[in-house]
C-alpha cells in the first residue's frame, strides 16, 4: 500500500495531528519535519478527494474521506473545499490519539527550557525526553496494526525538536557526550527540568593542623542526624578539610553540594605539608560552571583561619578524578616524630638508619583500622627511613614510602603485624607521636584537561 492509501485508512478511523502522522513515515524523504510530512500527505489527499468528488460514482467516497481529513486530521483546506462545494461542515473532533493534542504545544516546553536555562551557565546542552511510555505504546500499536516499518518514536521527535528551538534562540549547540545540562522534557505537563553536569576543580591541599579529617566523617551513632555525642552536629570532627574547600567553592559555583576525591589521605592526627596533595573536588549542580579560582584559594586561607591552604586550583575534566586517585599509590614522604619507652642509644640509631635502604615490608591490616577495612597483608617497600636524636625517648624521623604504606605501624610494629618494623629492628618498644606527610608524587599539574 503506499504512503497516501495507508494515511487515508489511519484518518478515517483516528484523529491524528500533522507531527504524529508525518512521523508514522518518518523513513521515507530526507531534511523534512515530521509536521510538514504530516501537512504534505493531508494536502495531496485533500487534493485528490476534492477531484473525485466530481467523478461520478466516487462522491461518496471523496466527500467522506474530505470529512476525515477535517474532523481527525483538523486540516483546514478540507474544511474550505467541503464548504465550497456547498456541503455541511461538522465540527473538529477528538484531539490527536497518539500524542493528544501535545505536540502542537511543544513551544511551551521551548520557552519553559529557555526560562530555566537563562538562570544557569553552560555551553552546550542536550534535550532528553522522560515520560513519553504512553504515547509511544500508541504509536507501537498503530504502526503494527497498519503495517508502518517507517515510523520514529516520538522521543526523537521532541528531543530533536526542542533542541533545534533552544539552539537558534541561544546560540548554543548540542552536545551528545558530554553536556553541561540535560534539558528533560516532560510532554504530558510541557514542563521541562535540568540536570546540571558537575564541574570539577583540581588542586592540592596542605593541612596545617592535626586532628582533622580529609573529609567529611559523620557521627558513628546517630550518622548525620545530630544527637547527644555530636553536640547535634552530626559529625565525628566539626570541620575537615573537604569542608573547608566545599564552603568557598560550592557557593561560588551554586551549586547543592560536592564529593572530595583525593590522591589517598593522611591519618586525622596528620599534618600535610610540603606541595599539598592532589585533589579533585566535584561540585554537584552548578549553576555557574567558571568563577575566580585564586580569589578562591585566598578565601580558603582565610576562612580557615589557617587550617587548610590550596594550591594551584583550576578546572578539569571528569577523567582526572581516576588520575589523583590513582596517585593513592605513588611513593609519599613523612616526617615526624618518635617516642620511645627505653632509653634510645647511639647504636639504635645508627641500626635504624642502616637497615631501611629499599626494603620491602609486609603489613597486615592495623588493628586501629581493622574493624573498619578487611584484614589483609599487602607488601611495600620502604625507600628509607632516617633518624636522629632530639632526646633520650625521642627521635625525629623521615621516611620516603610506596603509597599506602602504615608508617605508624611500619615504627611500631603493631603487636607483630607489620615486620620489619622499626621498634622490631632494635628491641624497643615505639610510638609516632606526631606524623607529617611532606609530599605527595604525581604529575598532573602539566596534563591537559
Ligand atoms: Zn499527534
Ligand atoms: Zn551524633
Amino acid at each position: 500500500m503506499s504512503v497516501e492509501e495507508k494515511s487515508i485508512r489511519l484518518l478515517r478511523e483516528n484523529p491524528i495531528c500533522d507531527h504524529c502522522l508525518g512521523r508514522l513515515f518518518a523513513r521515507y524523504g530526507r531534511g523534512l519535519r515530521n509536521e510538514d510530512r504530516g501537512r504534505s500527505i493531508k494536502t495531496v489527499l485533500t487534493m485528490e478527494a476534492h477531484r473525485m468528488l466530481s467523478l461520478p460514482g466516487m462522491e461518496v467516497q471523496a466527500e467522506q474521506n474530505l470529512r476525515a481529513l477535517w474532523v481527525n486530521g483538523g486540516f483546514e483546506p478540507a474544511k474550505q473545499a467541503l464548504l465550497y462545494e456547498g456541503k455541511e461542515v461538522e465540527p473538529q473532533g477528538r484531539a490527536c490519539m497518539v500524542c493528544n493534542g501535545m505536540m502542537d504545544k511543544l513551544a511551551e516546553a521551548v520557552q519553559a527550557a529557555l526560562d530555566s536555562l537563562h538562570q544557569i551557565d553552560y555551553e552546550n546542552f542536550l534535550v532528553s525526553t522522560v515520560g513519553a511510555e504512553e504515547i509511544m505504546k500508541r504509536e507501537e500499536d498503530l504502526a503494527v496494526s497498519y503495517g508502518l516499518e517507517g515510523f520514529e518514536s516520538v522521543k526523537w521527535e521532541i528531543n530533536r525538536e526542542v533542541g533545534k528551538a533552544i539552539s537558534a534562540v541561544t546560540g548554543k549547540p548540542v552536545e551528545l557526550k558530554r553536556p553541561d545540562v540535560l534539558v528533560e522534557v516532560h510532554p504530558l505537563s510541557m514542563t521541562v527540568s535540568l540536570k546540571l553536569s558537575s564541574i570539577f576543580v583540581y588542586g592540592r591541599y596542605r593541612k596545617l593542623e592535626r586532628g582533622m579529617p580529609q573529609s567529611k566523617w559523620l557521627c558513628s551513632y546517630c550518622h548525620g542526624k545530630g544527637c547527644a555525642h555530636c553536640n547535634y552536629t552530626g559529625k565525628k570532627y566539626p570541620t575537615s578539610v573537604e569542608e573547608e574547600i566545599a564552603n568557598v567553592l560550592v557557593p561560588l559555583a551554586q551549586g547543592s553540594g560536592d564529593k572530595f576525591h583525593g590522591a589517598g589521605r593522611e591519618d586525622v592526627d596528620a599534618r600535610m605539608l610540603g606541595d599539598g596533595r592532589p585533589f579533585v573536588m566535584e561540585i554537584l549542580n552548578p549553576k555557574k560552571r567558571r568563577f575566580d579560582l585564586s580569589g578562591a584559594e585566598r578565601e580558603i586561607k582565610e576562612r580557615s583561619a589557617g587550617k587548610v591552604e590550596v594550591l594551584g586550583l583550576r578546572f578539569v575534566g571528569p577523567t582526572m578524578v581516576q588520575r589523583v586517585k590513582s596517585g593513592e599509590k605513588s611513593r609519599k614522604k613523612y616526617a615526624g616524630l618518635i617516642e620511645s619507652e627505653q632509653e634510645i642509644s647511639e647504636e639504635d640509631v645508627r641500626i635504624i638508619n642502616a637497615s631501611f635502604n629499599n626494603v620491602e615490608i609486609l603489613q597486615r591490616t592495623p588493628t586501629r583500622v581493622s574493624r573498619r577495612r578487611a584484614d589483609i597483608a599487602r607488601k611495600k617497600t620502604v625507600y628509607a627511613f632516617q633518624v636522629k636524636k632530639v632526646g633520650p625517648n625521642l627521635l625525629q624521623f623521615e621516611a620516603e614510602t610506596e603509597g599506602g604504606t602504615y608508617v605508624k605501624e611500619l615504627i611500631s610494629g603493631d603487636s607483630g603485624r607489620t615486620v620489619p618494623s622499626v621498634s622490631g629492628k632494635i628491641g624497643k618498644l615505639l610510638k609516632c607521636k606526631e606524623l607529617d606527610v611532606l609530599g605527595v608524587e604525581g604529575q598532573y599539574e602539566s596534563e591537559g584537561i
